[in-house]
């Protein structure tokens, strides 16, 4: 059994910026409200691990 977890476990490319990380808006480019200009979104299991880590560290 693997306990391998792959960075598309834990986050996704961010469809409100298709992972560009900004957004066109009125000819301007923005940072991605979405994704806060990541251009990936955690995923269920991302956000699970990030609050354990930040917990611990
Ligand atoms: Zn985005």
């Amino acid at each position: 059994m693997s306990v391998i977890i792959s960075t598309d476990d834990l986050e996704h490319i961010c469809p409100n910026c298709n992972g560009t990380s900004h957004v066109t808006i009125e000819n301007e480019e923005k940072p991605c409200s979405k994704c806060d200009g990541k251009g990936v979104i955690l995923t269920a299991l991302g956000q699970t691990l990030l609050h354990f880590m930040k917990k611990h560290i």
